[in-house]
């Protein structure tokens, strides 16, 4: 632990001039009005042990932000404390004999890349380069090619050092503090401590190869959603992602303005194989190969099987969802309810994916083929469909607008949800499980036993979830 005589990290405070900059270090710029009293961004663990001690005195609520991805921006708390980890303890190391990498929680995905690559190795990060380690191995990461090993906190973490609520240092594993470290892997931002440094499994890295197909639905959208996840069906999991993004055709154009003009709507199906060589990739790929007639007759466009790097990829995610020119975003999504027929399931899920508001609005299907097991970890619920609509515009006056649109549509898909990715819980926008059951009765017990004081209040939001589990 922290000693209490040792100096205090700098805060920046309302009336700095750092402040504002730093109060709105978000992926978007849709950041509610909340004003902490303290911004601290630490360098050692020792600072963030001080950070919580000092917190504690002075009785303030803790938010801990790492790359700021979260859509409703939790890590804000009115006159609260904010821990950005932006500068903690920077540094990816990789040990050739255990092979486990370490890393701090303000690791981006592309940092995480770029340092694996440079020694051969592979960890499943997230998509977005711009995503933080330490939001997303909390909410369990859904990294890349989760279809074989489920979300990236689930097999691949092995440990993980936190800074309690107290301000006390301790690692957490399967073998020391095991309901911890339980809870950190799917609580997301209810976690209640401050992740400060992970290791985590690497396996090879191997070549990255990728074939894309679009396709015009506006008119035919059950039947090519059908056929494409029939496609899917036939892939195997092991080393190949699938993922289906909606768009309209102009989104990309520069210059139009955030209303829809082309009405239409296009489907790009992307499925990436992890292969040494084109042979095998080609095999692993081979069901996206001959599309049936029905896709065929609105195809747009089809690439053979090309090779990628990780800047590729990376670049064609911030294509999808760009940031840095005043864009605000909003996401909601659901897992879909196993069990539902998938006749049901597309139509329940067709507005929230092509009746996109905006012209750079996208609907997507990520394929995750998961069911955890919560024995393990806090995640819990099954995902074998992550489907979610990204709203993007850049007018404030338009929020309203926005925000019921989103909520009309994902009334309409939560009827065939289990809940919902914790990473996208926002429960001013719509209340749905994120955690089931009885993880969520383990996870509020373990919470109860290490912040019994509620230092961080991340978790009020879905507490009562288990009044309204529809399934689990
Ligand atoms: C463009 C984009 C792409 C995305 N792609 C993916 C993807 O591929 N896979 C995926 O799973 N999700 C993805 N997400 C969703 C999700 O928001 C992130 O996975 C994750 O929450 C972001 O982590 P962050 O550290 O960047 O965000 P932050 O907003 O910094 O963190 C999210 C929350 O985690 C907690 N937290 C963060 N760091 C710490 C820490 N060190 N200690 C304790 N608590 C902490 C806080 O409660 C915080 O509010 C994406 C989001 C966006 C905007």
């Amino acid at each position: 632990m922290a000693t209490e005589s040792a100096p205090m990290p700098a805060a920046a405070l309302p009336d700095d001039a750092a402040y504002e900059a730093l109060r709105t270090r978000f992926f978007h710029t849709r950041v509610p009005n909340i004003r902490p009293a303290r911004i601290y961004t630490p360098r050692t663990t020792s600072d963030v042990a001080k950070i919580l001690m000092d917190a504690r005195r002075n009785n303030l609520k803790v938010g801990v932000r790492s790359g700021g991805h979260l859509f409703p921006c939790c890590s804000l708390i009115q006159s609260g404390v904010l821990v950005d980890t932006r500068d903690l303890n920077r540094g990816i190391e990789y040990d050739a004999q255990t092979e486990l990498v370490s890393f701090p929680p303000g690791s981006l995905s592309k940092e995480l890349a770029n340092a694996l690559s440079a020694v051969g190795r592979f960890f499943p990060f997230g998509h977005s380069p711009t995503v933080a380690a330490g939001g997303f191995l909390l909410a369990g990461g859904q990294g890349w090619f989760m279809r074989g090993w489920g979300c990236t906190s689930d097999q691949w973490v092995e440990a993980m050092e936190i800074v309690t609520a107290e301000g006390q240092i301790v690692q957490a594993s399967r073998k020391e503090n095991e309901d911890l470290f339980w809870a950190a892997r799917g609580s997301g931002q209810g976690f209640f401590g401050v992740v400060t440094r992970v290791w985590a499994r690497t396996i090879p890295m191997r070549r990255l190869w990728e074939t894309v197909a679009v396709f015009e639905c506006t008119h035919r959208f059950a039947q090519i959603l059908d056929a494409l996840l029939e496609i899917t069906d036939r892939t195997p999991k092991d080393g190949v992602e699938v993922a289906f993004a909606t768009f309209r055709p102009d989104r990309d154009e520069p210059g139009l303005g955030e209303e829809v003009q082309d009405t239409r709507v296009f489907i790009a199906a992307t499925a990436l194989a992890f292969a040494d060589t084109f042979a095998e990739a080609a095999a692993l790929l081979r069901p996206w190969e001959n599309l049936p007639d029905i896709l065929v007759q609105d195809q747009i466009m089809k690439t053979p099987v090309l090779e990628r790097t990780w800047n590729e990829l990376f670049e064609a995610q911030d294509k999808l969802n760009p940031a840095g020119n005043g864009e605000r975003w909003q996401c909601d999504s659901i897992l879909d309810r196993p069990g539902v027929p998938r006749e049901e399931l597309i139509e329940a899920i067709r507005p929230a994916l092509t009746d996109l508001p905006s012209r750079r609005s996208i609907g997507c299907i990520y394929v995750g083929d998961y069911v955890p097991d919560e024995v393990g970890q806090a995640i819990s619920l099954p995902q074998q469909y992550y489907i979610a609509s990204m709203t993007c515009w850049t007018d404030p006056s338009w929020d309203n607008r926005m925000g019921q649109w989103m909520r009309g549509v994902y009334t309409r898909a939560a009827k065939v949800s289990c809940g919902q990715y914790i990473a996208d819980f926002d429960g001013k926008q719509r209340m749905t499980p994120v955690l089931s059951k009885t993880a969520l009765a383990r996870f509020l017990e373990i919470r109860q036993k290490w912040d019994p004081d509620e230092r961080f209040i991340g978790y009020r939001g879905f507490s009562g979830l288990d009044q309204i589990q529809p399934c689990l």
